[in-house]
């Protein structure tokens, strides 16, 4: 059987570090290797507008900057099929089939939707909704079976991701045993492909808070100018015990760290900071005491500027023809439409909705009616 591998970003803001280390830089060089048959990159609009139906005009205008942002990291559309999610409407016939095989306790169950329904307001900590009207939006409790319809309409193999959609895929694989064992064998399981490197699975925010994350407003974007980002890892959480530069520091949880787990690459303290030969050497100078924090933040900036250079370099280039970042998009978008019409195709024939291409069950009721 073929890879085919999937994967997409919701359009609720600009992309940012923890999307480039948790997913976006693993998709560049799975692009590159192309050792897969093909690869999808899709932009999640319906999904955004489940917990933002009053506010699309913010869906609609973040779709050119996850664009952007993926043209800029490198995702090259004669490789990769880049299409919007609403441009496919087979995907939501998928998602109502796919409804009728989860229960509502295996849904509340989601530990990712959970911690989400909390953080957006939508319930406090004992599952009472924050106020009234405002509680959780159906379409919202059940992304994570349109998520499974994403997955299978594409028949992915692989989905690379972040830890924080594990449960996703594990609905999906359940949706999918479910759907094969009930009508036949159409859809595939797919596989979660985490980053490697565990400090990238979920990128804290620069605040030390979990995870960064656009709805927390705690990140630092891929598009973010030289000056933006100094500012920002000048003012980044770090160890609130480690006071003066003698102190000894804590590397868990110290956010400078994290990120320097995430994004040091072979080379870069030769380059950026020669008196250290390695990231264990300066961590355990830390842990000791006698290292400051603006030593390791400015370390950590030189590192993220190299990384970000190019990137923001692309994206200039990219920002000069919208139009034809459209174009790549309507293109992207028809081609896997194809492709999801035809599973959906094979999963009406196999639920036997196919009433009209089904001769055999038109002339078997014509003569128990005619003899
Ligand atoms: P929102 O707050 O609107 O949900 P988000 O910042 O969580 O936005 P998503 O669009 O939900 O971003 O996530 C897209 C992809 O990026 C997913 O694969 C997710 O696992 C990954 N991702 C997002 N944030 C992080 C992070 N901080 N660390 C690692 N991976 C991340
Ligand atoms: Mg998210």
């Amino acid at each position: 059987m073929g890879r085919i591998i999937l994967t997409g970003d919701r359009p609720t803001g600009k992309l940012h570090l923890g999307h480039y280390v948790g997913s976006l830089r693993n998709r560049v060089v799975l692009q590159n290797e192309g050792n897969y048959d093909r690869m999808f990159v899709f932009i999640a609009d319906v999904q955004a507008l489940t917990d933002n139906a009053a506010n699309p005009e913010k869906v609609r205008q973040n779709i050119i900057e996850v664009a952007l942002d993926y043209l800029s990291c490198g995702l090259d559309p004669s490789k990769v099929t880049i299409f919007i999610q609403s441009m496919i409407p087979e995907l939501h016939e998928m998602t109502q089939f796919f409804s009728n095989l989860v229960t509502v306790a295996r849904l509340q169950r989601n530990p990712t939707v959970k911690t989400e329904i909390r953080m957006r307001g939508f319930q406090d900590e004992n599952g009472q909704e924050a106020a009234f009207g405002s509680g959780v939006p159906v379409g919202f409790f059940t992304y994570p079976i349109s998520q499974a319809a994403d997955i299978c309409a594409f028949k992915a193999t692989t989905v690379p991701v972040g830890e924080d959609q594990e449960p996703m895929l594990e609905q999906c694989r359940e949706i999918v045993r479910s759907f094969n064992s009930t009508y036949g064998e159409v859809l595939v399981e797919p596989d979660i492909l985490l980053p490697s490197n565990l400090a990238c699975r979920r990128l804290p925010g620069t605040d030390g808070k979990a995870k960064m994350s656009k709805s927390l407003g705690n990140c630092i974007y891929l598009s973010d100018d030289p000056k933006e980002v100094e500012r920002k890892v000048k003012s980044m959480f770090t160890d609130p015990g480690h006071l003066k530069v003698e102190d000894p520091g804590k590397i868990e949880g110290n956010t400078v760290f994290s990120y320097l787990d995430a994004f040091v690459e072979e080379g870069d303290f030769e380059r950026f900071l020669p008196e250290y030969p390695n990231l264990d050497a300066l961590k355990d100078h830390y842990r000791r005491g006698g290292l400051g924090d603006m030593k390791c933040k400015k370390f950590l900036l030189a590192v993220l500027q190299d990384r970000l250079e190019p990137i923001r370099e692309r994206r200039h280039t990219f920002e000069q023809d919208i139009p034809g970042v459209y174009d790549i998009l309507r293109k992207g978008s028809e081609a896997a439409r194809e492709v999801a019409a035809k599973t959906l195709h094979e999963m009406k024939a196999a639920m036997r909705i196919n009433y009209f291409e089904d001769e055999a069950l038109i002339a078997s009721q014509s003569k128990k009616y005619n003899g």
